[in-house]
């Protein structure tokens, strides 16, 4: 069997440092596990690229911790990571759909990939597939419970478990669901959706099932509904060390990740001179600033423009002017010790920094998971 999974062709930046701390996602990973009954299983979220941090660095940390499944995003994330993740099992979210190609199918049985499914004719499809082998395929039901994008309806779920249930190819490993609303302070819909799920449940007898795989916790959930745990939950942003709601944290969480650039140039501001794309600042006092090399090609979002923060030493510099494609200049006029060369901090791993994943996320009205998955591939990754 053939299918191509190019590796990447893409050069490294040696200049931009992302730093990740092993040890605090493995604490983190312990802090969660410590939230949970201890037979409830740890299903570490590590799709679109370990969220920004480095799959493959992310699965080879992970790993040395208590964790029972690596969920992926799609069947590329997962073939990315097979040969890595030991006797850990590999959960695809993205349910299987007829426009795989049966080769991917074939791949997902073989290599024992747990894969979500929401369709009879999917199932038929996969069933299809494999009929002259002898593989199985795991497969979850994802179940749709008021989140409104993929899942099975409710009344269907029934259906769809009797038909599995018939064909010889295909195990019923698991049944899950997904909020939409675990991290709001408010919890009435995500109750309502748990109460959806339960009665599927119910209905098909599930829970006595010791064999299917039960979830619908993310990070949230897992943080803010205990009750939501069932089987297994599935963390991804709390154990890179951020959450929604830090003030309402009842375990301690440590960032992962720090990331850095070089000063390549300082200059000198006389009072009033412009400085950058659209003269959208000019120079209230005499100024200095440091140039650094990342921009908005580097995903330092435009947003930034005159807003955010980066750390030099021990202090803090505002980005002056707009943030351009590739280079962003900051204010180091009350720095003195700021020196060509020094490596100033972009994103910091202290939660209380002025360019914390929360401040930067605060500032580009957005939530941390974006931050974090915006980081660039071509930056340098130091594992510490
Ligand atoms: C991404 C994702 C998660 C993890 O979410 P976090 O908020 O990062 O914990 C869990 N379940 C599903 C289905 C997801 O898509």
């Amino acid at each position: 069997m053939t299918m191509q999974f190019q590796t990447s062709s893409q050069f490294t930046r040696y200049d931009q440092k992302v730093h990740i701390y092993s040890q605090a996602l493995l604490n983190n990973l312990n802090a969660v596990r410590g939230l949970c009954k201890p037979e409830t299983k740890l299903c570490a979220v590590i799709k679109a690229n370990g969220y920004g941090h480095d799959i493959r660095e992310i699965v080879n940390i992970l790993k040395k911790g208590p964790v029972d499944f690596f969920a992926v995003a799609n069947v590329y994330e997962a073939a990315f990571i097979a040969d890595l993740v030991g006797d850990t099992k590999i959960l695809i979210l993205e349910p299987i759909h007829t426009a795989y190609s049966s080769d991917a199918v074939k791949l997902c049985a073989q290599k024992g990939f747990h894969c979500a499914i929401v369709s009879t004719q999917a199932l038929q499809f996969v069933q299809d597939c494999l009929k002259n082998t002898n593989d199985k395929l795991n497969v979850h039901i994802k179940v749709e419970t008021g989140m409104g994008r993929c899942g099975i309806d409710a009344k269907k779920a029934a259906q769809l478990i009797k038909k599995i249930r018939t064909l010889s190819n295909v195990c019923l490993a698991g049944v899950y669901t997904h909020f939409s609303t675990a991290a709001e302070k408010n919890l009435t819909y995500a109750s309502y959706q748990l109460e959806n799920f339960k009665k599927v449940l119910s209905s098909q007898s599930l829970l006595a099932c010791k064999d299917v795989l039960i979830h619908a916790a993310n990070s949230a959930a897992m943080l803010n509904m205990p009750e939501a745990h069932f089987d297994m939950v599935r963390c991804g942003i709390a154990l890179f060390g951020w959450v929604e709601h830090p003030d309402l944290l009842k375990i301690k969480l440590q960032p992962a990740m720090k990331f850095e650039v070089p000063i390549v140039q300082l200059n000198h501001y006389k009072k009033g001179q412009p400085i950058g794309y659209g003269r959208t600042f000019s120079a209230w006092r005499d100024t200095v600033g440091a140039i650094v090399p990342i921009g908005y090609a580097d995903n330092y979002w435009r947003v930034y423009s005159n807003s955010a923060f980066m750390k030099v030493g021990d202090s803090f510099a505002q980005v002056l002017g707009r943030v351009s494609m590739d280079k962003t200049i900051i204010d180091v006029t009350d720095i003195p010790n700021a020196e060509i060369g020094q490596y100033v901090t972009v994103i910091d791993n202290d939660p209380q920094s002025q360019c914390s994943v929360y401040r930067l996320a605060e500032i580009a009205d957005t939530i941390c998971h974006e931050v974090l998955t915006s980081l660039p591939a071509r930056a340098l990754r130091i594992i510490h």
